[in-house]
This record gives C-alpha cells, sequence and structure tokens, in this order.
C-alpha cells in the first residue's frame, strides 16, 4: 500500500475565479475500473466549488494503453444514448446535430435513424476507428481546433467536459457552432450528489485516471453565463449502475437514488444551453 499523499507543489489557481488558489481538500485511493491504490487528491475551490483532481491524468483523454475493458467500451451502445436522445427530441425533432466526444458513434447512428442530419467527433483514436468500422458519420480530432461549415441546432456533449484539461475556449466554440434557436445538452459527474457523498473514494464515476475537473452547479453557471443566456441545471442518478437485484443492498441503492433524485443530488449533472 502507497501512503503517499499526492500534493501539487505549486499553487493551483481556479480557471473560473481570478486569482484564486485552489485548496486541498480530500485524498483517497481509487480501486475500481482495473485500477489499484490509484492516489489522488482534490482540490476545490471556495468560491465557486470546481474540483480539480491532482495528479492530472498523464494522458488526458485515455489511459495510454487501453485495456480491454476499455477497447470493449469503446464499441459499446451505451444505454443511456436512448435517454438522452429522448430528452433532446422535447426540444428539436430534426435538424444539424453534432455529438462531441461521440466514442464509437451509436448516438450518432440513433439520431440519424431518428430523422437528424447527424454528426460526431472524437478525439481518441481507437474510439474513431470502432466507429468507422461501423460506418458511423464520426471525425477524429479536436472540435476546438475544427471549422465547421455549418450550425448545429443541436449539441451535445455527454462525459465529455470534465476530461478537457483547458476547458477556457469551449464557450466561445460551442457559441460559435450553435444555430440561433439551438440547443446544448451538456453531461458531466456531479461530486455534490449524494451518492458519491456517501461512497467518496469508491464512487466509480470519479474516475481519477481520467477525469480533469468536478463540476458544481456554481462553476457550471460561472463558464457558461457570458455566452449563453439560458442554462438550465439539474441532476439525476444515472452514472452509478442502479443494480437488478432484490437484495437489501441493491434496494438500500434504490432508496438512495430515489431520495438523491427528489433533492437535486443525484451523481450526474445535466446542462441545457441556448443564446435566447
Ligand atoms: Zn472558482
Amino acid at each position: 500500500m502507497n501512503n503517499e499523499i499526492p500534493k501539487s507543489d505549486k499553487p493551483i489557481y481556479c480557471p473560473l475565479c481570478a486569482n484564486t488558489e485552489m485548496s486541498f481538500y480530500f485524498t483517497s485511493q481509487y480501486n475500481r475500473q482495473g485500477y489499484k491504490n490509484y492516489a489522488y487528491s482534490l482540490y476545490k475551490c471556495d468560491k465557486c466549488f470546481l474540483i480539480t483532481i491532482f495528479p492530472p491524468p498523464s494522458n488526458k483523454i485515455y489511459p495510454p494503453s487501453r485495456d480491454e475493458e476499455n477497447q470493449y467500451s469503446a464499441a459499446h451502445d451505451f444505454p443511456w444514448n436512448k435517454i438522452l436522445l429522448n430528452t433532446i427530441k422535447k426540444y428539436k425533432t430534426s435538424g444539424e446535430f453534432i455529438d462531441i466526444g461521440c466514442n464509437a458513434g451509436y448516438l450518432v447512428q440513433a439520431a440519424q435513424t431518428e430523422g437528424f442530419s447527424s454528426m460526431g467527433v472524437e478525439i481518441d483514436e481507437v474510439a474513431a476507428k470502432e466507429a468507422l468500422a461501423l460506418k458511423h458519420n464520426v471525425l477524429q480530432g479536436d472540435f476546438l481546433s475544427m471549422n465547421f461549415s455549418k450550425k448545429f441546432d443541436v449539441i451535445v456533449m455527454n462525459h465529455v467536459l470534465e476530461h478537457i484539461p483547458d476547458f477556457s475556449k469551449v464557450p466561445e466554440k460551442l457559441h460559435e457552432m450553435l444555430a440561433d434557436d439551438g440547443v446544448i445538452f451538456i453531461h458531466v459527474p456531479h461530486y455534490y450528489g449524494l451518492i458519491s457523498t456517501i461512497m467518496k473514494n469508491k464512487w466509480s464515476t470519479l474516475a481519477p485516471f481520467t477525469h480533469v475537473w468536478l463540476f458544481s452547479a456554481t462553476s457550471m453557471q460561472k463558464l457558461f453565463k457570458n455566452k449563453f443566456h439560458r442554462i438550465t441545471i439539474k441532476t439525476n442518478t444515472a452514472t452509478e449502475p442502479h443494480g437488478y437485484g432484490i437484495d437489501l443492498k441493491t434496494n438500500i441503492k434504490t432508496a438512495i437514488i430515489q431520495i438523491a433524485n427528489i433533492l437535486s443530488m443525484g451523481d450526474e449533472m445535466r446542462v441545457i444551453l441556448s443564446k435566447k
């Protein structure tokens, strides 16, 4: 067991609050998703409650050599794609659709089937290759440095923002890409949720090996308020598996998930942005 606490030897400043040093908050070891005793510390801004994970992931996108579990996850149609698409359809039922950080492009394909003109962007080469093999309409690269010839009616960033080391250019880029009456859907993990608070270092979604940021509602507002007129923030418990057993543990977990949703303390934050 490695007992060394990872600490930054330089001050870490909050990227959202001028001249505000983030304070040492929490240290632990992560033992899920194939990782053993992965030591990390959390630093938190006392003004906007944005949290950063230290040390920052060595490869900010994915672990340098992806294991079989991750290879599999690239080629997997996640169950929440359908849920997300149903939410989107309450706002838009057709038009130009882009999924930024689309993995193998299953949501892109599903949106196309539902009547959108859809495309995806994926920075990870393994996932983008998988998308190509599946004939999903996906470009490999960093959306921040791409020029798009059209405006989008729907922009999705599903569990992407927490991976981007420098998110300062994101609001401006999204604003530029969005049609005047378009809608943006952003989902991120919510560390201030009930389940994450109870589970602490056992919360799978913390994923300190790949996440740079954990957002609070305040920090999310702060990031986008200058570029978007309407910002809706909700939480939902979606990232921790709900379990399908009938044992006591599953029942307790189900009850906690219901309470968390009532208290707006779900473990996923869902943000909807529009220009007006
Ligand atoms: Zn801050």
